[in-house]
């Protein structure tokens, strides 16, 4: 697999896999808060408008039952206050408490008291007169539903909440009948409001528009929490009350046009009625959405920046790596063009491939120092330092080449030293060696650097004059003689050599022509020595 696949992958797994795993999870886990929440608001909501409902019945049914003894027993009282205890000073004594007990409870205002075959009486008495005159002409208490409903039971009676004719808000009935042994002499009546309960409703909230409000069996709104007015259409299909109270809470989901809304039913026993929470699921989970949004956006942005990232690392890894790559390329096979590495060099940063790099062409210099070494010690006459008999006859394979090829013209000059052998029998072989060194040094010295000049062998030298005219050559070769001539030696020793001269031509081969310049250099010794013998000018 390539690097940037494993990069890529890296990335994947390092990146990718963990912000999904975490997305999952924190998703999972506010999810959970977000219902937790939920729970927590209805419950709140639940245990608090039950309670409430709970402590203001029980509140005013116990007030009913205290005012029921006052009347029953509190003929002793009377008698002290030189009251004579009848069915009127009971009635009056009652009344007397019914207006103290309505002033110390907010969630009843009026405490009425009906007697068989009387109009009703209230605890004040100018709304005793208000109220009786918008009575009916045949209003009668004992026909009244909480009459009846609070001789039937040995408790209280609670009512259906209901809305008041007059203040148009719901209220709900308590009434208890005092009893005398059989005899009824009244019932004791008692109105709720739902002030303190409509007040409460406002505080609670299910996500930002969420709002609690309370229905009877009618699917009338008794209370509202909110402010908006609710559109119950969508839930008049479904039997709210049939399943409870089996089950004190239910929930549902309903789609409606404004989207999907949750349900949260809770049954109050006390006065059959239901607690509704609603609200929108997508505002339910505003928050979660909120964070959502926010989640993926952080998502994207770390992909997005740590993927570019990446992506200039690997760039810029693979260009170093495609450098030092080029690099070695170009080593193992053969190219070891300082130009090129030195070019390489010059773009690469400075990091870890740097070093590599470095390396490489340290390397490539010794390679090529090596290689240099190796070529001079292949190509040169060691005793001589100029070329040795292989590289000489390459360069005339190469003129030779260019002749067959083009109009160039070239020299080639053969010359061996003079009666050599008596001079190293004379002054021995060191001698002889001094004088090859001085003859190839001075012949070397006065030819220009494109000629060449070769050992062929003993004191035997091949000289190459690239795109020279035969008759420069024959000059070139008559001014080698003589500086060769002149040079001084120990004891007056003279040195000369004889040299045949040729123009490569074109049908030459490399034996050819050879054989062409030998026979001169020949021809010359037999003509004397110390001579030059060329090729015939045409
Ligand atoms: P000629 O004028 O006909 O060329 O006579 P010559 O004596 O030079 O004849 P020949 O070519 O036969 O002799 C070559 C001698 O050169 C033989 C050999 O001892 C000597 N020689 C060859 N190579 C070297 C060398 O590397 N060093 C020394 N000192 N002598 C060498
Ligand atoms: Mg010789
Ligand atoms: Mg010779």
């Amino acid at each position: 697999m390539s690097l940037k696949k494993k990069i890529v992958l890296v990335f994947l797994f390092a990146t990718l896999v963990p912000v999904v795993i975490g997305t999952i999870f924190v998703s999972k886990k506010t999810t959970t808060q977000v219902l937790k929440s939920r729970e927590k608001v209805i419950d709140l909501a639940d245990h608090d408008v039950k309670g409430l409902i709970k402590t203001v019945t029980d509140d005013v049914g116990i007030m009913l039952g205290v005012l029921s003894d006052i009347y029953l027993n509190k003929d002793d009282y009377l008698l002290e206050h030189g009251t004579k205890p009848n069915d009127e000073s009971r009635r009056n004594h009652l009344i007397h408490h019914m207006s103290n007990f309505s002033s110390m409870n907010i969630n009843t205002s009026e405490f009425i008291l009906g007697i068989p075959g009387e109009l009703p009486i209230y605890n004040v008495k100018y709304r005793t007169e208000a109220f009786r005159a918008g009575l009916p002409s045949d209003y009668n208490v004992v026909e009244r539903p909480w009459y009846k409903g609070a001789i039937e039971t040995d408790d209280v009676y609670i009512s259906r909440p209901f809305i008041h004719a007059r203040t148009k808000k719901p209220i709900v009935t308590l009434s208890l009948a005092i009893r005398k042994g059989e005899e009824i002499k009244g019932v004791l009546l008692s109105v709720l409001n739902f002030d303190s309960l409509s007040k409460k409703l406002g505080n609670y909230k299910i996500g930002d528009n969420g709002t609690f409000f309370i229905i009877d069996r009618n699917y009338d709104i008794l209370l509202d929490g909110g402010k908006n007015s609710k559109n119950l259409s969508y839930i008049s299909d479904i039997d709210l009350f049939s399943k409870h109270p089996a089950s004190e809470h239910f929930e549902y989901n309903i789609e409606t046009p404004d989207g999907v809304k949750f349900f949260h039913t809770s049954y109050i026993k006390e006065l059959d009625l239901l607690l509704i929470g609603e609200v929108d699921l997508e505002d339910s989970f505003s928050n979660l959405y909120e964070m959502r949004n926010t989640l993926w956006s952080i998502i994207f942005i770390t992909i997005l920046t740590v993927g570019f990232a990446l992506y200039l690392l690997v760039k810029s890894f693979n260009s170093s790596l495609n450098r030092v790559g080029l690099m070695i390329d170009n080593i193992s096979s053969g190219n070891y063009n300082s130009e090129h590495h030195e070019r390489i060099e010059a773009s690469s940063e400075k990091n870890e491939f740097k070093f590599i790099a470095d390396g490489m062409l340290k390397m490539n210099e010794k390679i090529i120092k090596r290689e240099m070494d190796l070529r001079y010690i292949a190509e040169t006459d060691p005793l001589t330092k100029i070329y040795n008999r292989r590289a000489i006859i390459n360069f005339i394979e190469e003129e030779i080449e260019l002749t067959n090829n083009s109009e160039k013209k070239y020299c080639l000059l053969m010359f061996d030293l003079d009666k050599f052998k008596r001079l190293n029998d004379t002054f021995g072989h060191l001698f002889g060696d001094e004088v090859l060194k001085g003859v190839t040094k001075v012949v070397a010295d006065n030819i220009r650097t494109l000629d060449s000049l070769g050992r062929y062998g003993g004191e035997e030298f091949l000289l190459v004059l690239s795109n020279t005219k035969l008759e420069d050559g024959i000059l070139i070769a008559n001014r080698l003689i003589k500086l060769v001539e002149n040079l001084t030696w120990k004891e007056d020793v003279v040195v000369t050599m004889s040299m045949g001269v040729i123009q490569g031509l074109p049908k030459d081969n490399l034996d050819t022509a050879l054989a062409r310049v030998d026979h001169l250099l020949y021809k010359a010794k037999d003509g004397g020595r110390n001579r030059v013998e060329a090729q015939k000018i045409r």
